[in-house]
């Protein structure tokens, strides 16, 4: 995740909650990616750390645990850095044109020179930072999954090239198609995990996203909460209060789906089909929902907050974890490459 700063309920419903889910189920690793936060904002790296221990603490408060999951800082695990450089002796060019988020960015992002070799190489540190840790699956986007793909075919190139040194003889003729490939090669093809995530909208009926405007903060206290759910935008066609509404249509609707329970979702539907609520009762059950979710975050957060040294305490534990598991990786990547060859002699003693 790029350190954005405070998440929002869209980020929550988008990737946290299945994370948390996750890390019951694999060996997680999840980074802050301060990194890839510069191929775009390169310009200005002022708001870096404040963003990135803001996403920390709403992964903690989320219910990320350490004990069960590895939470780091990409910058932190230096390695990450050494397999782009390598990955982007053998990635061609075009594959990274034809990447479909690099030129929709280019388009949409306006104020910024991103015609710049970090840029169009992201996608390649994007690679790195999966394949160092052999991952299997990404869980990801829509969007997203043409990434992984372009890491499974860069996976595969490398493969080509630097199959593993000194394996020979013959596999056992029960060996899976998995066995053999990390038998023979360093990186196994991850593949993209895609959770169905609803589409959450924000105030204004758009996707939720903090650029809009429009978002609803997991750090939102009750009363802000309430007052922008009294300004969210409702079913366009239930204009007076004697007006019938649809919740199919209504913004406040999609919210309810999510959040709400059976019981609420029924008097939603019947109430506002027969006029029988006014809107700002259903928004009030909406943010009820709402602050629901969001208190026992909040107290979690509220906890690293008045300890922050618990909450490096947590990235820097987990940034030597991770880069334990990928000094190991790099060992046999520079030792598939040829470049084992130990580091450099001062000649000067
Ligand atoms: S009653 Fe609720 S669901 Fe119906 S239009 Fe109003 S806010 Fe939307």
């Amino acid at each position: 995740m790029r350190p954005t700063g405070k998440l929002h309920l869209g980020n929550y419903v988008g990737a946290l909650e299945n994370w948390v889910r996750m890390q019951e189920q694999y060996d997680c690793f999840f980074v802050i990616v301060d990194w890839h936060a510069l191929t775009t904002d390169y310009a200005d790296p002022s708001r870096l750390k404040e963003n990135l221990v803001d996403v920390l603490l709403d992964w903690l408060a989320a219910g990320l645990d350490p004990a069960k999951c590895v939470m780091f800082i990409q910058s932190h695990v230096p390695t990450h850095a050494e397999l782009h450089l390598l990955l982007s002796m053998i990635t061609p060019v075009g594959w990274l044109e034809r990447v479909p988020t690099y030129k929709e960015q280019k388009e949409n992002i306006k104020g910024k020179d991103l015609d710049t070799y970090g840029f169009l190489g992201y996608p390649v540190l994007q690679s790195a930072d999966i394949l160092i840790y052999k991952a299997d699956v990404v869980p990801v986007g829509e969007d997203q999954v043409a990434h992984v793909e372009l890491t499974r075919e860069i996976a595969r190139r490398f493969n080509s090239f630097y199959p593993r040194k000194g394996v020979g003889g013959y596999a056992a003729p029960t060996a899976t198609p998995e066995e053999l490939q990390r038998r023979f090669y360093i990186f196994p093809e991850p593949q993209s995990l895609l959770t169905p995530a609803p589409r959450l909208p924000g105030t204004d009926g758009r996707k939720m996203s903090k650029s809009y405007g429009n978002a609803l903060l997991l750090t939102d206290p009750e009363p802000v909460v309430r007052q922008k759910l009294k300004t969210m935008v409702t079913d366009p066609a239930r204009v007076r209060r004697t007006d019938r509404g649809d919740p199919d249509v209504c913004p406040v609707g999609d919210l309810h789906k999510i959040f709400s329970s059976k019981d609420t979702m029924a008097k939603v539907y019947e109430g506002c089909r027969s006029a029988g609520i006014g809107c700002i009762e259903c928004k009030s059950w909406a943010a009820d929902a709402l602050v629901k979710i969001l208190n026992p975050m909040q107290e979690r957060r509220k906890k690293y907050e008045d300890n922050p040294r618990l909450a490096w305490d947590i990235l820097e534990a987990g940034s030597a974890r991770a880069r334990d598991v990928a000094e190991a990786t790099m060992d046999e990547v520079r030792e598939s490459m040829g470049l084992d060859y130990g580091p450099a002699k001062d000649s000067t003693k």
